[in-house]
């Protein structure tokens, strides 16, 4: 079950540029999570209930790093937080819809992730979340 959005995703070259903007909005990254098995460095920016996630690449073979070459930096995913990334994994497939990875798989603080194909949710990249 979805219980609120939980962050959205900007892909960014550098973390420490685009946080002028947000710093000057009196918002301050929360933490920074290096996440190797996704070649990215994380930046978390505490908003009310929900985050900003600024995305940076660490290696030419992340997928922000193609994102960025394809696209240029810009909104990345949104992400919906999940009481049961599993049962919400298992009811989208079953129901047709595309999803990235064959299983949930873990992500930056801990938790299980999966996402859903642009293609199933209306050209955005959704990823459901699970705090373990
Ligand atoms: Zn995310």
């Amino acid at each position: 079950m979805i219980s609120k959005l939980d962050h959205i995703g900007i892909a960014v070259e550098s973390i420490d540029d685009a946080m002028e903007f947000y710093e000057a909005l009196g918002l301050n990254v929360e933490e920074i999570e290096e996440v190797p098995q996704e070649g990215v460095r994380v930046a978390m920016i505490r908003c009310g209930e929900s985050c900003i996630e600024l995305l940076e690449p660490t290696s030419e073979e992340s997928p922000i790093a193609r994102f960025l070459a394809r696209k240029g930096p810009g909104l990345h995913h949104l992400c919906l937080a999940s009481t049961d990334v599993r049962s919400d994994d298992t009811a989208l497939r079953n129901a047709g819809f595309r999803l990235l990875r064959q299983e949930p798989t873990r992500g930056a603080g801990g938790c299980w992730v999966q996402f859903v194909h642009p293609k199933s949710a209306g050209g955005v990249l959704v990823e459901l979340s699970e705090k373990d």
